[in-house]
């Protein structure tokens, strides 16, 4: 598995993920960036910012109709206004401890959440709780599937959290390569050039 993720690191660099100031403002992205491109995000975290919402107490209590024009440009905002204001109550209620709460019961909260699934939940808990809990997106999958290897989320993510080292930096590099990875080479397909395939399942 280290194999896959040194020939991703050799020919992207360091990712440096995930861009935020606070760790509520990456649940918010987690939350926001399904179904959307990273940069409508950024801009509907820019808005948010700017209107001085991006803290639990002031997103929880806004009017939904204004979260709503500001995360217009993701796609889906009344959904995602709703859903940012669940979420917001959730942190509201429980504050900062709910990141020192176990890696199982803090994922079994925030999947109860509205809107909040196995792929958002994981992302917060690694990115915003610094906790090694590998993150499975299309992109992984994707080029799973093209090492010959399959399964659902659970199922792959085992794969990675058992031959890995529990390493938080690790995790979160990698899951930032493999999406890197993606939109660079699947997403463009470049298939012909991929420095995956070839070596296919040899590289776990
Ligand atoms: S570049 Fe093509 S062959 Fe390589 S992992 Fe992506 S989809 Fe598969």
């Amino acid at each position: 598995m280290m194999r896959i993720y040194n020939t991703l690191l050799a020919i992207l660099g360091n990712q440096h993920w995930w861009p935020a100031d606070t760790a509520f403002e990456v649940a918010v992205g987690a939350l926001l960036t399904q179904q959307t491109r990273w940069n409508n995000v950024e801009q509907a975290i820019s808005n948010l910012k700017n209107k001085s919402l991006m803290e639990p107490e002031k997103l929880a209590n806004a009017d939904s109709e204004i979260i709503e024009e500001l995360v217009r440009c993701t796609g889906f905002y009344r959904q995602k206004a709703h859903r940012l204001i669940i979420m917001s109550e959730y942190f509201l209620l429980h504050g900062d401890a709910i990141f020192n709460r176990p890696v199982e019961e803090l994922r079994k909260d925030l999947l109860e959440l509205k809107g909040v699934g196995e792929e958002t939940a994981d992302s917060i808990i690694l990115y915003a709780a610094n906790k090694p809990k590998f993150v499975i997106d299309a992109y992984t999958r994707k080029i799973l599937n093209c090492l010959g290897i399959s399964g659902n989320y659970s199922q792959l993510q085992h794969i990675f959290e058992a031959q890995l080292d529990q390493d938080v930096e690790l995790f979160k590099e990698f899951h930032a390569l493999f999406v890197e990875y993606g939109k660079q080479y699947c997403l463009k397909h470049r298939c012909e050039e991929c420095v995956l395939i070839g070596v296919g399942k040899t590289l776990i």
